[in-house]
């Protein structure tokens, strides 16, 4: 038998050099909260809940250094870190009273992963360790308890089998799943009797001999070291590495093992396991939430194999233990300020916390909240901005289906609203193939039967999950709310198919297949046929959320501005927070409606008019043709200045008081027209059949030569306005008699004047002049009416960021245009690249983000270059971001760090970014402590 002797202790060759080991309640895990990087959270938490007396078993961790010394030092122990274990253990056995492999009172143990973030289910657990012929036989003696001890000795075969000794799951799960038929066809685990527990041990040791052509382990000292190993390999396991990368954090922290007691859940009617959150996961209400199963190990809970009770079934169940547990709630959330996630077992009616943490939980939870924990005096309102991730804001913001189309949609299924949200997607029961789908461009909602770790790389790509067993704290339930997936699991009526890829309902007949489109209501539960249309989450009635924005802007620094093109989107914006317009993009008033026709007729005699003016001024006299063109052009141009000022009128009104940037025309001039491909085609195709029109042939010929081989680097921005100032003109003279008539009509408009993508500080100097002179015959004509503006240019050219010192000399702001100045120091082409190469560059970490998502660094430092240069010529220049990053919650934080004076993002980022900017102003103050 393998029982530590005493004299082997005592001869230990040496100790490990570092501290590897920390022992619960032994004082030097003081202050454990802060230990997590060294302890994980599991272990942190658990040495914390011990000190503060609460029941825990005993136990002790092996710490994250460990675990990075033994991948150091090639995949071995740390020296004397085994004797070091050891010691530890013997601990463990003085204060419980049993001995590990001892027969006649066995110690048995659980070996937990525990990272310094929790990844839940990500990493390997494995209980009932220390089990043999010989200890299993005076764990039955001792208990009196034959059942539950084989019970204990097959799962852990099983769960040793599969985690430690890589056999799969299936090949324990089949003999299992055959035994429990036996007993009918809805028979569980309880059902399963002595001698069928028995028959399953020598099953699952064959399955394990055949598989690994070894027998399974009976030495507990052996079984603990391959555990041991098996766990900090399990860090670098392909689920782990997955979780990590998604969400974002280092693969180089490891993971910390605890060695801990076991105590059973699964001992009769007066033992179970359990977990409850202190507050509504979902919803944020101040209610004690979880579920437990009597007569169960942990796995059971969480695997979604049993559909377990309410916690509060619990109180009629076991009062006394209900009540201990419901004050352990409260106290382990007044010392960590925060909602906890717990875990514990009952054994014969005694309790034993297993794990506390952060909860997980939805993003109208985390905001009801940190609003309810200000309410109480729990925490600052600083600390409830910190507590709301961006993403969370974001959430709330998305979309439900719409009632009207509720009231007719086809119900498949109802199930538990496990995570809220709606979804709408194609059926597909594999998390490959969700991922192999989505990858081509396809929508999916995943359909399982219940999930593992193993389905993340599916959760994580579908719109929406839906699974047939498992309850509100199974795997898909915890892991869809944590990444903000709608999710409805523990639908019962739901019979999956994975052999023939379809499903249907035992109560309603109605089934689908692969393919079919469902739309999924996480909020409600339940599962729809089709694509249903749904509509936007309404932020007015969103008082928490609301409040938890107010804060944000009592605490950040710089403006938020919205990107806005259109009256109702500026008023939505407006809705939302938004401090201005910082992108006003004329050009998309240009393809509304029947306007794109009169822009089309102007582009056709554009250049031939604008010669012809030329011509004209320098005294020279025109011919018919040149005067047709001039005056071709000048008849559509000036109802496109009658038509652009009234779209301006319209923004200036839905912006009233507050300042709108209206940037000139950017784009080139081919965007309005046909595409030359098409226009060929129809050209030719007329004249075989006859004869094509003047018309047709002209616009081809305009088409043609437009045509340019880099586009984005050609005729575009303030270069066309140069080329063809009546562009300039007429926009100039648009935007001020809009403010001039808003005023008279009594409004407050402010604006701004922006030339896109100038690189040299000529090209500024030069446009001014002309809309200058523009602005002073309006100013003329005005009757009086104040004409206002500030001149700016966009930073976008990376020329224009280097010679910012002397741009800044003709302008008073200047606005970043992100997307060109990355697409330009990149040297990427944006449209072709984001589709194409970028993926792939990201995926095999050749760029670490995709730098049109994110703010790249070097960009970030070419702002830099041009705030501090612009700045040294204009301290009070005026500066923002008005690029797709300006939405982006990291890229925000960088402009905190350059000091812009606002973002400017789309108008539903606004709200995040609101968020965004309040933490980045807070870390910003931290560093400068
Ligand atoms: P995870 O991080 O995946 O939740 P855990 O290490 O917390 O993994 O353990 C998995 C399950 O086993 C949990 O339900 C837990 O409560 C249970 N468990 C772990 N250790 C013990 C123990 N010593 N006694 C009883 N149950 C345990
Ligand atoms: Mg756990
Ligand atoms: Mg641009």
């Amino acid at each position: 038998m393998t029982q530590i002797a005493e004299p082997a202790r005592s001869e230990r060759a040496h100790r490990a050099a570092k501290r590897y080991i920390y022992a619960w309640g032994d004082g030097a895990a003081e202050g454990s909260g802060g230990m997590k990087d060294l302890l994980g959270g599991k272990g942190a938490g658990l040495a914390e809940m011990t000190r503060a007396g609460l029941p825990t078993p005993p136990g002790f961790t092996i710490t994250t250094a460990a675990c990075n010394d033994y991948f150091a030092a090639g995949e071995r122990l740390p020296d004397g870190l085994w004797d070091d274990i050891l010691e530890a253990l013997h601990e463990v056995e003085r204060s419980t009273g049993k001995g590990f492999g001892d027969p006649s009172n066995p110690l048995l143990v659980s070996v937990r992963s525990g990272a310094k973030f929790s990844m839940p289910g990500m990493m390997d657990t494995v209980l009932n360790l220390g089990l043999n012929e010989a200890t299993l036989e005076g764990l039955i003696r001792l208990t009196g308890n034959e059942r539950f001890g084989w019970d204990a000795y097959r799962r852990f075969i099983q769960m040793f089998g599969r985690i430690v000794m890589d056999v799969k799951a299936e090949r324990f799960d089949e003999p299992l799943e055959a035994r429990k038929h036996a007993h009918g066809k809805d028979a569980r685990d309880t059902d399963l009797t002595v001698d069928d527990l028995k028959a399953l041990v020598a099953e699952f040791k064959a399955v394990v001999k055949a598989d690994t052509g070894r027998d399974f382990p009976t030495d507990p000292l052996e079984q603990l070291d391959l555990a041991i190993k098996a766990v900090f390999a399990s860090w670098f396991g392909k689920r782990a590495n997955d979780y990590r990368n998604s969400q974002k954090i280092p693969h180089d922290l490891g993971t910390a093992v605890n060695v801990v007691t076991m105590v059973f859940g699964n001992m009769g009617d007066d033992s179970g396991t359990g977990v409850a959150f202190t507050r509504n996961p979902n919803t944020g209400e101040n209610e004690l939430y979880g579920e437990y199963l009597t007569n169960a190990q942990g796995e059971d809970v969480v695997a979604g194999i049993r559909t377990p009770s309410p916690i509060s079934q619990l109180a009629s169940d076991m009062p006394e233990v209900f009540d201990e547990f419901n004050r352990i709630g409260r106290q382990l959330e007044q010392h960590y300020r925060n909602v906890q996630d717990l875990e514990f077992t009952i054994e014969r009616g005694r309790l034993y916390m297993l794990q506390t943490r952060d909860a997980k939980r939805t993003a109208a939870a985390a905001v009801k909240i940190a609003t309810d924990m200000v309410d109480e005096g729990v925490i600052t309102p600083d600390e409830a901005v910190g507590r709301i991730e961006p993403a969370q804001v974001d959430q709330l913001l998305r979309a439900t289906f719409d009632p009207a189309a509720l009231k007719t949609a086809k119900r498949v299924v109802k199930g538990l609203n496990a995570s809220p949200g709606a979804a709408v997607g194609r059926a597909v029961f594999d998390a490959d193939t969700a991922v192999e789908w989505v990858g081509r461009g396809e929508k999916v909602i995943l359909v399982r039967i219940e999930t593992s770790p193993d389905d993340f790389h599916g959760m994580a790509v579908a719109e929406g999950i839906i699974t047939a067993r498992g309850g509100a704290t199974s795997h898909a339930a915890v892991v869809a709310r944590q990444i903000g997936k709608p999710c409805v699991a523990g639908s019962a009526a739901l019979d999956v198919s994975y052999g023939s890829k379809s499903a249907s309902c035992s109560i309603t007949g109605i089934d689908f297949a692969e393919g079919d489109w469902l739309s999924l209501d996480g909020t409600t539960g339940d599962l729809f046929l089709g694509q249903l249309p749904t509509v936007q989450a309404r932020f007015e009635d969103q008082p928490e959320l609301q409040k938890i924005l107010g804060w944000a802007d009592g605490i950040r620094r710089m403006g938020v501005w919205t990107n806005a093109d259109k009256p109702e989107e500026a008023a939505q914006a407006r809705s939302y927070g938004a401090q201005g317009i910082g992108l006003c993009r004329t050009e998309h008033m240009f393809r509304e409606g029947d306007r794109l026709e009169i822009v089309r007729g102007a582009i056709l005699v554009a250049n031939a008019a604008t010669r012809a003016k030329a011509k004209a001024a320098a005294g020279e006299s025109l011919t018919d043709d040149e005067n047709q063109a001039v005056a071709t052009f000048d008849s559509a141009m000036a109802k496109l200045e009658a038509l652009q000022q009234g779209d301006f009128e319209g923004i200036f009104k839905a912006m009233d008081g507050l300042p709108v940037v209206v940037r000139l025309i950017d784009p080139p001039l081919h965007e309005f027209l046909p595409n030359l491909e098409e226009q060929l085609v129809k050209v030719t195709r007329a004249e075989s059949a006859g004869g094509a029109s003047e018309e047709d042939k002209e616009l081809l010929a305009t088409i043609r030569s437009l045509h340019e081989q880099n586009p984005m680097l050609g005729l575009r921005g303030c270069r066309l306005g140069l080329m063809i100032p009546d562009f300039v003109k007429i926009q100039t003279r648009a935007i001020l008699n809009a403010e001039i008539a808003v005023k008279k009509a009594g409004g407050n408009p402010i604006a701004k004047i922006m030339i896109p993508l100038v690189g040299h500080v000529n090209e500024l100097a030069f446009t001014r002049r002309l809309l200058e002179a523009e602005a002073t015959a309006v100013r003329e004509a005005a009757g009086g009416v104040e004409v206002d503006y500030k001149f700016g240019t966009m930073i976008e050219v990376p020329r224009g960021a280097l010679t910012a010192d002397e741009i800044a000399t003709e302008a008073d702001f200047f606005s970043f245009g992100t997307n060109d100045l990355t697409q330009m120091t990149f040297g990427y082409s944006r449209d072709d690249a984001e589709g194409g190469f970028l993926l792939k560059y990201v995926e095999d970490h050749i760029l670490p983000v995709n730098p049109f998502q994110t703010l790249d660094d070097a960009v970030a430092g070419l702002m830099k270059t041009a705030v501090d240069k612009g700045r040294s010529t204009k301290p009070g220049l005026e500066l923002g971001i008005c690029g797709e990053h300006g939405g982006d919650p990291d890229s925000i934080w960088k402009c905190e760090a350059i000091g812009l004076d606002y973002v400017s993002c789309s108008p539903f980022r606004v709200p995040v970014a609101r968020l965004a900017a309040a933490q980045a102003a807070m870390a910003g103050a931290e560093r400068d402590k």
